[in-house]
């Protein structure tokens, strides 16, 4: 293959965006497919916006065909669905000489896989001179899906196109072609392996890499549980998504926060603010000591000598004071407000006491005889710490239990504010072997002690969420779906663990398909731990009768794996709904403090991150890391996500870590 990289143009068909290309999704994400997934062949060289207008949508075309730029490939996105408006298909076709009806049926085929509705889309696809022409649908999901679909065959098309000698081209047959293109033409949908943990988090718009991304199944996919074992599936109908992906889908799904006005009180602690606060007073509100002392009226050359009468006195309390005259003082203390007239205020060790009253109590006069005094002295002006009317706190700030929020509130006299409501998270566990942790007496055989409920309760609480226990559900279906329609209720969101891996009683996902018209989003992740991890939205009514949805992540049962699985999935839905971005763990570099053998699959290994005299982070593992293993997690502070392979990674690599809890010292 030729190595300087192929030209490509982009046309965005939008009357819309042709008017403000703000509201053009495709172009940006076009692009990033063709770089990302493009193998580094191509170069997108122009893009441009034109409206739903045939001779437009002609004239830019041309203008890439037969000029002298030599462009490979053009893409259009947009104006190929049936309404009036849309004309991309007919401004195209005349100008094909040659059509592509193959490239159209790759793109067809692959979004027919996603959704029946690709049945609404019109592509045409073609060579005009030496440039490729493919139109994409309008939306950014069809228009990078279609894409992605025919991306791998795209550079030999252009290289033909172009006018490359394809005697040579095709030396080697079908099989090389495929393998230079880096598609396989048995293997229809490989796992999504060698993915290596990037994470968007919360806005990550990722899909696999070349491979058509199955999210939902027109088609029953759950097992039907009334079918007996023998009828289920053998293998997880359920496509294999990478971590990316299925963090892109929980961002698109978990459901956006609600805003309500909130008391400032002990209850808006942990919630994001949705609006901007302003001060509604003045901090201070009026002009106050700062030391405790006397106040007085500055003489104007600043030489401040005599014995002073003492006439009155200002205590920190509220109440009235006369006005003080020249040559009087006012004893004040810290934070009471000044005498009118007073400008400044002495410090009372720069002063000495020269008479007392008759009766030996108070003071009667002061001898003071200090230079350079001036107005202002020792005094905090009104507002000098917070004006009335300035932002104190902006919209997305958390009210956090230690970061002093709460104080500016009531400082300024802020009463109330508009936050997002916290959520409230329903927890259970399911199976018919998990008893009560603490049900005493000895164990029966096949029993397990529910370690699953206890810990995500406690997770969620300490990432500041509010908690609604739902015991154990039985693997009975009834059992599971009045368990979780108890929970849809009580909480916005659900978590469960246990019964989504392929085992006959594993209900999760029948249930929420068949029992409770939800759609599951996925129901696969390409990790170690954590592969069957499940997310789904159920469509509920709130108790104001809206049609609301909520989402339900079902995790694996093994703890680890539960656990794991949470911090990196469910976590990131918390945060949206609760307003609170961005979302999920905190990442950070470290150092590996010894080597870690590689897997496969992507690992979510669990650390210890301690920081050395360096400085550095260094991450060691907390040992054995098989999913059931509870003791995985002991201690653990962090997740290292190792990238899929073989071999291992070195001591002293410098990797990614998400933080589930503070950092040590070494
Ligand atoms: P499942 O996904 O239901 O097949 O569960 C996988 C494994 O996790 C089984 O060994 C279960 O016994 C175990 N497990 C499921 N739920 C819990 C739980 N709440 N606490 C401890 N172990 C569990
Ligand atoms: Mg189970």
């Amino acid at each position: 293959m030729a190595s300087a990289p192929l030209k490509s143009a982009l046309l965005i068909v939008s009357t819309t965006a042709a008017q403000d290309a703000a509201a053009d999704a495709s172009g940006p994400i076009l692009t990033q497919v063709l770089k990302d997934e493009g193998d580094g062949k191509w170069e997108v060289l122009e893009t441009a916006i034109v409206s739903d207008d045939v001779l437009q949508i002609q004239r830019q075309i041309i203008a890439w065909t037969d000029g002298p730029d030599g462009i490979n490939l053009i893409v259009t996105t947009g104006g190929t669905g049936f309404a009036s408006s849309d004309g991309t298909p007919e401004a195209v076709i005349p100008l094909l000489h040659k059509q592509a009806p193959g490239l159209v049926h790759g793109m067809l085929a692959a979004s027919l896989q996603v959704t029946p509705f690709a049945m609404m889309s019109r592509p045409v696809a073609g060579v005009r001179n030496k440039s490729i022409i493919v139109t994409l649908p309008g939306s950014p999901k069809g228009a990078k899906e279609n894409l992605q679909a025919i991306i791998k065959t795209l550079p030999h098309a252009c290289l033909q196109a172009s006018g490359a000698n394809s005697r040579v081209l095709h030396s080697g047959g079908v099989k090389k072609l495929e393998s230079e293109a880096g598609i396989s033409g048995s293997e229809s949908q490989p796992a999504d392996q060698g993915h290596h943990c990037h994470h968007h988090h919360g806005h990550g718009h990722g899909q696999s890499h070349g491979n058509l991304v199955r999210h939902t199944n027109p088609s029953a996919l759950s097992n039907d549980p009334s079918l007996g074992p023998s009828r289920r599936h053998r293998e997880s109908p359920y496509p294999m998504l990478s971590v990316d992906d299925a963090l892109a889908l929980i961002a698109e799904h978990t459901p956006e926060p609600e805003v309500i006005t909130a008391k400032v009180d002990g209850t808006i602690i942990g919630s994001v603010l949705a609006e901007d606060v302003s001060a509604k007073e003045n901090v201070p509100a009026f002009r106050a000591s700062i030391v405790d002392g006397y106040a007085y009226i500055a003489p104007k050359n600043g030489h401040f000598k005599g014995v002073f009468p003492v006439t009155a006195v200002s205590h920190a309390a509220p109440g009235e004071i006369g006005s003080l005259k020249d040559g009087e003082l006012a004893r004040i203390t810290t934070g009471a407000p000044l005498p009118p007239g007073a400008t400044s205020v002495i410090m009372v060790e720069d002063t000495i006491i020269k008479t007392m009253t008759d009766d030996g109590k108070e003071e009667k006069e002061i001898e003071i005889d200090v230079q350079g005094v001036k107005e202002g002295d020792n005094v905090r002006e009104i507002g000098s710490d917070i004006k009335e009317g300035t932002t104190i706190l902006k919209k997305g700030e958390l009210i956090s239990a230690v970061g002093g929020e709460i104080g500016l509130l009531a400082a300024v006299g802020v009463a109330e504010a508009k936050v997002y409501r916290r959520p409230v998270i329903g927890i259970l566990s399911t199976g018919d072997e998990i008893i009560e942790h603490n049900r005493p007496g000895a164990l029966k055989l096949g029993e397990v002690r529910d370690t699953n409920r206890i810990t995500l309760m406690s997770a969620v609480k300490e990432w500041g969420f509010e908690v609604v226990d739902l015991g154990i559900a039985k693997d009975k279906r009834g059992s599971l779906e009045e368990t979780l329609r108890d929970g849809l209720r009580r909480a916005d969101l659900l978590i469960t663990s246990g019964g989504v891996s392929m085992g006959e009683l594993d209900l999760l996902k029948p249930t929420i398909e068949r029992s409770l018209g939800g759609t599951i989003h996925f129901g696969r992740v390409a990790m170690k731990p954590g592969k069957p991890t499940t997310f789904a939205t159920v469509p509920v009514k709130d108790n104001a009768g809206q049609r609301v949805s909520k989402a339900i992540f079902s995790l694996p049962g093994n703890p680890a794996s539960a656990l794991v699985t949470f911090h990196l999935f469910v976590l990131p839905a918390l945060h949206k709904l609760a307003g609170a971005s961005p979302v999920g763990l905190p990442k950070v570099p470290a150092i590996l403090s010894h080597e870690f053998s590689l897997d496969p699959r992507p690992e979510y290994h669990r650390v210890v991150v301690t920081v050395g005299n360096d400085g550095l982070l260094s991450a060691t593992s907390t040992g054995g890391q098989r999913s059931s293993k509870v003791g995985s997690l002991r201690s653990a502070n962090a997740l290292v996500c190792l990238p899929s392979g073989k071999g291992v990674l070195e001591k002293g690599t410098k990797v990614d870590v998400l933080l589930m809890n503070n950092i040590r010292g070494a």
